[in-house]
């Protein structure tokens, strides 16, 4: 295992689902305060006037924030068995910097990279 706080990211995971919940908690309440956020994952929002959008942009939230879930859930559970901060694909140790910048992290960057470009080629549908 890298060298790692065990103990802080343990600590930094279950925050991160505490929030992915609060969030979908938000979006099944039809919640405000999403939006700026939803900045980040869309760039090109279109007409933000329309019943149409919003809810488009409601769904595409549900499907991030499930995969981002299932993203932290997985370095939680290899934090439990051990094997947190190897790569999933390859089986090299995820470099320490990249465990500390985003904790959830369960692939090297290639792999991480690879693994996106997969994701958008079929669409985003996420880990299914
Ligand atoms: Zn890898």
């Amino acid at each position: 295992m890298p060298q790692i706080d065990e103990a802080q990211v343990k600590a930094r995971l279950d925050e991160r689902i505490r929030q992915i919940e609060e969030r979908r908690e938000g979006l099944r309440r039809g919640g405000d305060g999403m939006r700026d956020e939803l900045a980040d994952y869309d760039q090109h929002p279109g007409d933000q006037g329309t019943e149409t959008f919003v809810q488009e942009l409601d769904e595409t939230t549900s499907m991030i924030l499930d995969e981002e879930e299932q993203r932290v859930k997985d370095a939680r559970r290899a934090l439990d068995e051990g094997r947190y901060g190897i790569c999933v694909d390859c089986g090299k140790e995820i470099p320490t910097e990249r465990l500390e910048a985003m904790p959830e992290s369960i692939r090297c960057l290639d792999d991480q990279r690879q693994f996106e470009a997969m994701l958008r080629q079929r669409g985003g549908d996420a880990s299914r």
